[in-house]
């Protein structure tokens, strides 16, 4: 049953987790629609390069999840982020052969998509979305692009962003007359939407490609790795980071306040020493080398993101933007939300 939909389902996120300029770690997620009602949609805290026909991912009834986000009557006394996410969940199909896995937490912004949905935390978008005039410089670089585009400005996961999504969406097609396949999302990411596999492919690499161009990124990203040391654990083998850090003046406040984006709370947040040796992640800033004491897996994703957060911040610098970080209030958010600290969670 669905056999081509589930190959599609592996076939655009194998391409959109295939390195970590795209997704760091376990962020991100796709989704493709079965039929009316059903939707496989990534399961939370899996890699998307870990989705295949048989693994990776939750069905769920879209059709119920976008109903429910389209009827909802914000006028009652209610904690809004916490009943959706049980609806959501209590909208989970089990599915023969299927392991009982959770859905994303993005789960609600793809029910009111088209059918093929990718979204990535691509560090190219990224420069343009943890920007001041984001927007502005959007619509300078895709204005006259013949896909439909929508900008949304910062705010919290979950709920909120569904609502915002669908707001916007709504506004482009009456606006523009048409679906906007294309959604930047600030301090966050990148989606996009398309009827078949192939075109969210072909066009979420050429929303990247566009970025490159502009502002003239030509080399291969950065190839990322940690590698194991006698004592269990481990050290980085990203020569771009170790540049970068050697003999900067740094400091464990610098990444406490520039936070570009949830992910890199979810999985850096506090986790950080400089010139320490104690903490998940430490950095030397003598010899720019980083030292892991964790699990292979949880020092890689560490590593990725890392590196997408540096990346991102130096390509800001350079091309004489300036960065805008999530507000004390947006942080908190997350730190207090659960079903991130589910996806902390298993990294265990
Ligand atoms: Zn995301």
């Amino acid at each position: 049953m669905y056999t081509e939909q589930l190959k599609d389902l592996e076939r655009i996120s194998q391409a959109a987790g295939r390195s970590p300029d795209l997704v760091q770690g376990g962020g991100g997620n796709t989704s493709v629609k079965l039929d009316d009602s059903l939707m496989a949609v990534k399961a939370s805290g899996y890699k998307l390069s870990d989705i295949t026909t048989t693994d990776g991912y939750v069905v769920v009834n879209y059709k119920n999840i976008r109903d429910y986000h389209e009827r909802v009557d914000l006028s009652k006394d209610t904690d809004y982020e916490k009943e959706s996410g049980e609806f959501v969940r209590s909208n989970v199909v089990p599915m023969e052969g299927l392991k009982p896995l959770r859905p994303s937490v993005e789960a609600g912004f793809h029910s009111v998509l088209l059918k093929n949905v990718i979204h990535t935390h691509p560090v190219y978008s990224n420069i343009i979305c943890c920007c001041e005039n984001g927007r502005e410089l959007v619509d300078e670089i895709f204005r006259d692009k013949e896909y439909g585009y929508i900008w949304i400005p910062y705010i919290n996961p979950g709920f909120m962003l569904t609502l915002a999504i669908m707001k916007e969406v709504s506004n482009h097609i009456s606006e523009k007359v048409s679906f906007p396949k294309v959604i930047f999302m600030e301090n966050h990411g990148l989606v996009v939407t398309a009827d078949t596999a192939s075109e969210c492919i072909g066009l979420h690499e050429e929303v990247l490609q566009t970025i490159r161009d502009y502002f003239n990124i030509t080399g291969p990203y950065p190839e990322v790795a940690v590698e194991p040391l006698q004592d269990g654990t481990f050290r980085s083998k990203t020569p771009y980071l170790k540049e970068y850090f050697k003999e900067r003046e740094l400091s464990v406040s610098f990444f406490e306040n520039t936070v570009l984006y949830p992910d890199q709370m979810v999985y850096l947040g506090g986790n950080i020493s400089v010139n320490g040796s104690d903490n998940k992640l430490n950095i030397n800033t003598e010899t720019g080398e980083i030292i892991y004491r964790t699990n292979e897996k949880e020092a890689l994703t560490m590593e990725e993101t890392l590196m997408g957060f540096i990346y991102v911040v130096e390509n800001i610098r350079k091309n004489n933007l300036k960065i805008k970080t999530m507000s004390s209030s947006e942080t908190d958010f997350i730190k207090n939300w659960e079903s991130e600290k589910y996806r902390k969670s298993l990294l265990k």
